[in-house]
């Protein structure tokens, strides 16, 4: 997962709020306490003319351990002090969105990777990815199907896609066909592999058919801004929502979407497809070459959602 200036910018002024605020809580207190603003100064001088005493010293631990009980008592009288006046020692501390890492991102001397900014990170993913923030797994209910029959189907492909999104595989096909009417829950489906792929830590691409269409004609026409069948290959995961209602050109429509499944597989990478279409219409539209592709049981799992829409 990528850093991007805005994330590292948000992380810098976070943690640049929560010192400047502490800073003005700590002035009020002096301004309150001038006893307070006195210990203080007087603590830093003696941590500051320690350095060049300690250098000529006979006995510098001896030397260390008075300045320290010396900073130990005047602690001490703050404390008091503070605790006289109402005031929680921890107020005048920064108070930093996440404690682990200080608002940095990074923890150690190592500087591993936070599991803040690691969230944050994933965040970013979801909100550009196009998914549904709210379609996850942990989300299906299995109570809104109309009948008994399609409520066992529907669970059944949940469990499907679930299995598929832990290994990005299913039965050893790395990919998945998800058919059915408008309304039967493809996209929700489609979206929470996206996210549980996500948070597993593949990297994951979501298009329609449409925009995949668009984005590749734009690639082929120009340098800039488009998308090629082997940029396509990049991501793990890559999801295709609503084959089907993609503008229809001849040699076109069929040549990019071919190359993009062909692509995956030479790959070895994970392609989702959802579809209103049945395997008749699939077979009619994009022809024996492409259908044997996303239907072959050794390549693609295929489910068929039926029952009533849920719209
Ligand atoms: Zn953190």
């Amino acid at each position: 997962m990528r850093i991007t200036q805005s994330i590292a910018h948000e992380y810098k002024m976070a943690r640049a709020q929560a010192i400047a605020a502490a800073e003005a809580r700590r002035e009020a207190a002096y301004a309150a306490l001038p006893r307070l603003r006195a210990i203080d100064a007087q603590k830093r001088s003696i941590a500051f003319a320690l350095g060049p005493k300690l250098r000529d010293a006979e006995d510098p631990q001896a030397l260390r351990a008075e300045a320290e009980q010396a900073i130990a008592t005047l602690d001490a009288e703050a404390a008091r002090l503070l605790a006289d006046n109402g005031i929680a020692p921890e107020t005048l501390a920064p108070q930093f969105r996440c404690p682990q890492c200080e608002d940095t991102g990074f923890i150690g001397p190592e500087r591993r990777m936070c599991a803040c900014l690691r969230k944050r990170l994933l965040r970013e993913e979801y909100a550009s990815s196009g998914f549904a923030p709210e379609a996850c797994f942990e989300r299906f209910n299995p109570d809104i199907y109309p009948d008994e029959a399609q409520r066992r189907r529907s669970l059944r492909a949940k469990e499907i896609c679930e299995a598929y999104a832990q290994a990005l595989c299913f039965n050893g096909a790395k990919g998945l066909l998800l058919m059915g009417d408008v309304g039967l829950g493809k996209t929700f489906l489609l979206d929470c592999i996206g996210q549980r792929a996500l948070a597993q830590g593949y990297s994951v691409q979501k298009y329609t058919a449409y925009n995949l269409l668009d984005r590749m004609l734009r690639g082929m026409r120009e340098r800039e801004g488009g998308l090629s069948a082997a940029g396509l290959a990049t991501p793990e995961l890559l999801l295709i929502d609503d084959l089907g209602t993609e503008p229809f050109i001849p040699n076109v429509t069929y040549e990019v979407l071919f190359s993009a499944v062909n692509e995956r597989q030479n790959a070895g990478k994970a392609t989702v497809i959802a579809t209103n279409l049945g395997k008749a219409q699939l077979l009619e539209d994009y022809g024996e070459r492409l259908f044997s592709r996303i239907t072959s049981p050794r390549l693609f799992s295929v489910i068929e959602l039926k029952g009533k829409s849920l719209r």
